[in-house]
């Protein structure tokens, strides 16, 4: 034993670094790279799709704090993975991505799979490089994963040259790195704080916004005493959900747009004034808004509109900050505030809305109907993915949740897809830590097409996962069935079909239960309910629900009809 190859270094690498799960697609040349994981007691799991691999893998950074590696093989395999590569960057969440590539000597030569790895993930990721011997591995991946995790976390590529998985170097020839520390924690600049406590104390109209950044920033114990303490409204970004339960008192997520509208003070705690939020402009925003922003990226401060006060440095650390400030001399701002009562009437308003779509009895069902039934059975610490489009943007409004990182969608960079992946790393992450908690995935029947196959992988691994499609038949929108025979004796399909339109009523459902899966196809109220509950109730394997729902169902009238379809 006193050789070691390549593929063992960079396993015990990761394990020293305290990476714990890693998704790939094996084949030439990194198929010894999973075994040796393994051997390492790495978890591994084997996806359909180096995209949905590398969903899964960020997915686990992001749920435990610590990045999960994502393993492909050269070219069409790490191009694949560049899509998740992308959506981790975007959304902040750590990665690592190990790619195999070409051997040394016929690098250039057009060698098989030959691609310019480490160049194309240089735009996808926050490091990409290639160890040039096996001594230099054990370091390459100690800086991969610590360029993940500090500062703004990411994601990072490390390329291995296909000839240096099975190469060896004698033992005493290599050091395998300790783990490198958790992140350094900063605290805001004193002043600065002092500032945004007398700026808050004086706001009228204040509110509080909770992004994923807080969640990842695991700052839900000292918001909680923060929201508590100060009396302030708050409002989740959709994965600031639950760090705060959206049942609580002080959440005005049912007032979002008059919330962001009419607040004179923002205190935005790790999210990024982007799209999502509207770039904290007007219509959507008051013009004279004074924002608190608290962020660990110094580059992200003054994006679109200039910070009243910049608050560099851990969301956490800055909260209790805060909160000190906040405390000092008893502060509390009041409850009974016109700026409380335009919230609550607002919250009233809404709910009443959506209440009488929930209750609507015509067939086929729509979405309220459906997620009315769902969030009333779902257990309150399950985990909840997300995507499509109405199916996202409804269901948010109307499936609770109750605790941090417990919602995961389609992110910043708007991905349809992630859906599978996502749940197939919360239900491993689940799985080893034996927390007994139900993995939600909520799916448009468009989102669940982009990796419907991962669903055999849930099966291979006897994951619990419950799959509820809720289908359309299309994007955004489709036709019923007769209206899809009508348009098929009309001509070619290809030039009058709508371009949103999805075969109606597939059977997504059988897709799961050709793996040995639970497949359920329901229309009512009463299917659902009771398809929900036996998927529910097994543990021993997933389940998927298809929901075939009124395909011209729509949002409720939204007050700002323009910019509703992409986002909030
Ligand atoms: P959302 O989608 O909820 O609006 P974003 O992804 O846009 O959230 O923003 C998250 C922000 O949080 C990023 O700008 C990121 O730099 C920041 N962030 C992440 N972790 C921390 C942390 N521990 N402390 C402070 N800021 C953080
Ligand atoms: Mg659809």
């Amino acid at each position: 034993m006193d050789d070691v190859t390549g593929a063992q270094l960079i396993a015990e690498s990761l394990k020293a670094q305290k990476v714990e799960y890693m998704f790939g697609i094996v084949g030439v040349p990194i198929i010894e790279v999973a075994m040796a994981a393994q051997a390492e007691g790495i978890k591994y799991v084997g996806m359909r799709n180096e995209q949905a691999a590398c969903y899964a893998a960020s997915a686990t950074g992001y749920l435990t704090g610590r990045p999960g590696a994502c393993l492909v093989v050269s070219g069409p395999g790490l191009i694949h993975a560049l899509g998740g590569m992308a959506n981790a960057n975007e959304n902040c969440w750590p990665v690592i991505v190990i790619g195999g590539s070409a051997d040394r000597n016929q690098e250039t030569a057009g060698a098989f799979q030959e691609f310019p790895q480490v160049e194309a993930s240089r735009l996808y990721s926050k490091f990409s490089a290639r160890p040039s011997c096996l001594e230099a591995i054990p370091s390459v991946i100690e800086k991969a994963v610590r360029t993940s995790i500090y500062g703004r976390p990411g994601a990072c590529y490390v390329d291995i040259a296909g000839d240096m998985v099975n190469a060896s170097v004698k033992r005493s020839e290599v050091r395998v790195l300790p783990c490198c520390p958790s992140p350094p924690v900063s605290l805001a600049d004193n002043s600065a704080i002092t500032e945004a406590v007398s700026i808050l104390k004086a706001a009228k109209r204040p509110l509080v916004i909770i992004g994923k950044g807080a969640a990842y920033g695991r700052a839900e114990n000292a918001l909680k005493e923060f929201v508590e303490m100060s009396g302030l409204p708050f409002l989740p970004t959709p994965m600031g959900k639950g760090v705060l339960p959206d049942d609580h008192p002080n959440c005005v997520a049912a007032a979002r747009s008059r919330a962001l509208l009419q607040a004179d003070v923002v205190l935005l705690l790790g999210a990024r004034l982007n799209w999502m939020l509207h770039f904290g402009l007007p219509p959507r925003f008051n013009p004279d808004v004074k924002i608190l922003q608290v962020d660990l990226c110094a580059e992200e401060m003054g994006n679109n509109v200039s910070p009243a006060v910049a608050l560099l440095g851990d969301i956490n650390a800055i909260v209790t900050q805060l909160l000190q400030g906040v405390h000092k001399d008893g502060w509390k701002y009041p409850s009974n505030t016109e700026w409380w009562s335009t919230l609550k009437d607002k919250i009233a308003a809404n709910a009443k809305i959506s209440k009488a779509l929930a209750l609507q009895t015509t067939m086929p069902m729509n979405y309220y109907t459906v997620f009315h039934h769902v969030s009333q059975l779902l257990p309150h610490d399950c985990i909840i993915v997300s995507e499509g489009a109405n199916t996202m943007d409804i269901g948010r409004t109307m499936l609770n949740n109750y605790l941090p990182r417990h919602r995961l969608d389609a992110g910043t960079f708007g991905t349809m897809g992630v859906g599978l992946g996502f749940a197939i790393a919360a239900a491993a992450v689940e799985k080893s830590g034996n927390k007994n908690q139900r993995i939600i995935c909520v799916e448009g029947d468009s989102a669940f097409g982009f990796s419907g196959m991962e669903v055999e992988t849930m099966c291979r691994y006897n994951l619990p996962v419950v799959i509820i499609v809720v289908n359309n038949n299309g994007i955004y929108s489709g036709v019923d069935p007769e209206t899809w025979k009508e348009m098929e004796k009309m001509g070619d399909l290809t030039t009058i079909a709508p371009p949103v339109t999805l075969l109606p009523e597939a059977r997504y459902d059988e897709v799961m239960t050709a793996f040995g899966g639970r497949g359920f196809l329901v229309r009512t109220v009463e299917e659902l309910r009771s398809a929900l509950q036996q998927s529910l109730s097994d543990w021993e394997r997933p389940s998927l629900i298809n929901v075939l729902i009124d395909p011209s169902s729509d949002r409720k009238q939204q007050e700002f009809p323009w910019l509703t379809r992409s986002n909030l």
